[in-house]
């Protein structure tokens, strides 16, 4: 099956009974049994629940995986795979991750004695460099956010297995269409699926999907035992948003491939980033191990002042944290999604002031480059 096809008919589809061709919400919390502990496979939603298994078959088959789990929120599935740890343990992790994931580490998970080292995992050796004895797993995310740095997903993950440790990949900017990190490698991949799955912003929503029958038991204990499920109406939305990935990421690229040519020429625009273009450090990486690079650009506009004045003038471009939806948005992240992070650290990683990201949507890419073009004046 191709990619499209299995985007719609993939995992299960439908409902056999009635002849419906979408899988019906199952908005129940308890199942009849026929007999004290003889069920139909379900006894209890949080267990279990035919809505929500209808999307985690669909998410462990378009990863190419063993397992799916779906979870309340992309945090949520983070947090569930943190605590395949244990106290003691250590992870090595790309430095600038997603803000929510160095909180959860530095602020919540470090308290319960899970140690982490941040690192630029694009530079192979740093990953060898930084293994200690305890080390447990690499957590990566690429491109990453928002400086789109790119590691090489083949070679950490082969790092990894010398030394007996899991590789764990967030595959949220590039989705399953780009990109699958256990065909290189890689054991857990986690997703929010509250940007380009769902893809509308109406939902939020985690996924994590798991190589092995032992990760698989070991997480769907994690997530029966803690709890924090997606609930049946918002893993149908999900699944109604997967259908169409495809057809949507094909058209984020577009458009992203026309504003990345437009910022590159424009005088006020100091620095853009984008591993689709030929003068990222990565892009040959970039190009080996995902079939497309992403509709997420950040570029530089040199101070704070000017970052605000796009932000202020742009008529299609909605301000707002988030990303991978129909709508384009910008935002700047030193203040918004980053702005968790310590401000020396974020000089460290390269997160300046100035630094605009920018999640093109589906409008008329003539409108958006339009719009920019007004506000850069
Ligand atoms: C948004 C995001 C998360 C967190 O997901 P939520 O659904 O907001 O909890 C994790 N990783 C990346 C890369 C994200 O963009």
């Amino acid at each position: 099956m191709k990619r499209k096809t299995q985007l719609i008919h993939g995992g299960i589809v439908g409902d056999e009974q009635t002849g419906a061709v979408s899988v019906p919400i199952y908005q129940v919390s308890t199942y009849k049994q026929e007999g004290a502990g003889k069920h139909t496979g379900y006894e209890y939603s949080r267990t279990g629940n035919p809505t929500r298994h209808a999307l985690e078959e669909l998410i462990k088959e378009i990863e190419g995986g063993y397992a799916g789990f779906a979870f309340g929120s992309g945090m949520a599935a983070t947090t569930a795979v943190f605590m395949l740890f244990n106290s003691g343990d250590h992870v090595l992790i790309t430095d600038d991750v997603y803000g929510g994931t160095y909180r959860v580490i530095t602020k919540v998970l470090s308290r319960i004695g899970i140690e982490a080292t941040f690192i630029d995992t694009s530079d192979i050796e740093n990953i060898k460099k930084e293994i200690r004895p305890n080390t447990k797993a690499i957590y990566i995310e690429t491109p990453t956010n928002p400086l789109l740095k790119i590691t090489d997903l083949q070679q950490a993950s082969s790092v990894a297995k010398q030394h007996h440790l899991l590789t764990i990949v967030d595959n949220t900017f590039s989705t399953p269409y780009w990109q699958n990190p256990i065909e290189k490698g890689a054991d857990i991949v986690l997703h929010s699926a509250t940007k380009y799955l769902g893809g509308h912003s109406d939902v939020v929503a985690g996924l994590a999907v798991v190589n092995s029958p032992k990760l698989a038991e070991d997480l769907h204990f994690i997530q029966n035992a803690t709890g924090g499920i997606l609930g049946p109406q918002d893993s149908w939305l999900l699944m109604r948003g997967i259908k169409t990935l495809g057809i949507r990421m094909e058209e984020h690229e577009f458009n992203t491939g026309k504003i990345v040519e437009f910022l590159l020429a424009h005088p006020a625009v100091t620095k853009v980033y984008y591993p689709g273009l030929k003068t990222h450090p990565n892009h040959l990486i970039a190009k080996k191990q995902a079939r497309g690079f992403g509709g997420m650009v950040s570029f530089d506009v040199g101070s704070e002042e000017k970052a605000e004045q796009v932000l202020s003038k742009v008529k299609y471009f909605t301000l707002a944290e988030s990303l991978g939806a129909i709508e384009s948005l910008i935002s700047i992240p030193s203040k918004m999604t980053h702005a968790s992070i310590p401000s020396d650290r974020r000089k460290e990683l390269g997160i300046t002031d100035g630094l605009i990201r920018i999640s093109v949507g589906l409008e008329d890419v003539e409108d958006l480059i339009e719009d920019l073009e007004e506000a850069l004046k």
